[in-house]
């Protein structure tokens, strides 16, 4: 079993520096998409459980979003298809993938859309609240991988759109909180339509009685990987919400970052996209910053977060997924431009200022459809977050930042402006024009 807690962190990471996926029996294919979206090393519940997985092993992981579980997952079980060589009949997956909501079954599809680039295998995310048309369609065409989750996979496979009797790995992810939403009875009536012979993994942040009697029900000798996340003390960091609607969040979040107080700041946002266009505008606005996500190439994003690092920008506008590689010091803000909607994955967020002791403030920036994404923050971190008062300056009005502070005009309008690691300005370096090849 393998624990990672605070203390042990920084030997885990060093053991786990010279962890390779290659020597953890993960192929060519695999490696190259994983260097393609810049996962170098194995995550510790990686580590631990893909040799595991690889050997067809049953899995019992306790582990929560922030972790790498998706990867620990899906990597072994393209593997293992890969080996096998079967391609999928028509409606009839070969890899079950039970998530409780659609947010969660998207990114793993997602995921494993990014892992699956460089190989032949087809996957498919099927939810409710949408049309079943382009379900049914994709599952008649045929996938390996099928990512779903229980309602709507009920629906379509009670219609004959889908049948489990070929399905080889199962994987129920956050188990807790599919028995929380009352999936159970559906998860029960799935797994009894399943060929007795195959893998199964199941996933939980909490091991409730239900969850283990559950486990205890479809995991044959299950291996057990246990990983607890790096350690965040919430009550360091000053938190606060601002009520903005959507189309003045950029505006706020200009004139939060001309708070005296911010020295060095991340900016989360939900989308790549997202990234690039609040970085693209704040830019503009004369706030150096530099976007850091997934799509971007691995000398890319090392480009960003060095320039980050040296203080050339002092603003990083990152997604969760580029986050969790970021282990810089000296973070004096996070600022939620929208929040995320895993709650731990705003506890990780937040976390990346307030590090090694220091106190460090959280900003969210919440418009009225993410509310109830803010109370399950609340409930998670079991504190209410305070409102922040925050009047946003159109056009040539007076800015006053969260903390109340003037910002003077001079201050508003300065242009090409970056901070450096005492908080003093300093001229952004413009980068040299690449010269077109003659
Ligand atoms: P998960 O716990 O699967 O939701 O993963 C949390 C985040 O970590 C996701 O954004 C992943 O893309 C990212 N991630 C997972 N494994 C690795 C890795 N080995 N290296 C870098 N990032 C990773």
């Amino acid at each position: 079993m393998l624990n990672v807690g605070a203390s042990r962190c920084e030997h885990q990471r060093n053991i786990l520096n010279t962890i390779k996926f290659e020597s953890l029996g993960i192929g060519a294919a695999l490696c190259r998409a994983l260097a393609d979206i810049g996962y170098q090393q194995p995550t510790p519940i990686q580590a631990q459980a893909i040799p595991d997985l690889l050997a067809g092993e049953d899995l019992l992981g306790i582990a929560q979003t922030g972790t790498g579980k998706t990867a620990a997952f899906s990597l072994p079980i393209l593997e293992q298809l890969m080996a096998d060589r079967i391609k999928a009949a028509s409606r009839r997956p070969r890899v079950l993938i039970l998530a409780p909501t659609r947010e969660l079954a998207a990114q793993i599809r997602d995921e494993i859309g990014n892992f699956a680039q460089h190989t032949k295998l087809r996957y498919t995310c099927i939810f409710g609240g949408v049309g079943q048309n382009p379900q049914i369609k994709a599952l008649a065409r045929g996938v390996e991988i099928l990512v779903a989750t229980p309602g709507r996979l009920l629906d379509l496979a009670e219609n004959g759109h889908v049948e489990l009797d070929e399905i080889s790995h199962l994987v129920l992810d956050e188990a807790d909180r599919l028995l929380d939403m009352g999936f159970i009875r559906d998860v029960k009536k799935i797994i009894r339509l399943l060929p007795l012979e195959r893998q199964s993994l199941l996933f939980s942040a909490t091991m409730p009685r239900e969850v283990a009697e559950l486990a205890d029900e479809i995991l044959y000798h299950p291996v057990r990987v246990e990983v607890t996340p790096e350690q965040i003390t919430v009550d360091k960091i000053e938190q606060g919400v601002l009520m903005v609607t959507s189309d003045r969040k950029q505006a706020a979040l200009q004139q939060m970052l001309f708070d005296p107080g911010v020295t060095r700041a991340i900016v989360f946002t939900r989308t790549k996209h997202g990234a690039n266009r609040v970085a693209k505008k704040l830019d503009k606005a004369g706030i150096a910053a530099e976007a850091i996500h997934g799509n971007k190439s691995q000398n890319a994003r090392t480009r960003a977060l060095d320039n980050f690092k040296n203080g050339d920008a002092w603003v990083l506008v990152a997604t969760d997924i580029a986050a969790r590689g970021i282990d810089i010091d000296g973070i004096s803000h996070v600022i939620n431009f929208e929040l995320p909607h895993e709650p731990e994955s705003y506890v990780h967020r937040i976390g990346r200022t307030a590090r090694a002791g220091s106190s460090g403030v959280a900003w969210s920036l919440v418009d009225t459809s993410e509310i109830k994404r803010l109370k399950a923050v609340e409930r998670l971190t079991k504190m209410e977050l305070a409102k922040l008062e925050m009047e946003i300056a159109g056009g040539d009005g007076e800015r006053i930042t969260p903390s109340g502070q003037k910002i003077p005009r001079a201050r508003q309008q300065s242009s090409m402006e970056t901070r450096g690691d005492n908080g003093t300005k300093r001229r952004r370096r413009r980068r040299p024009r690449r010269r077109k090849a003659a």
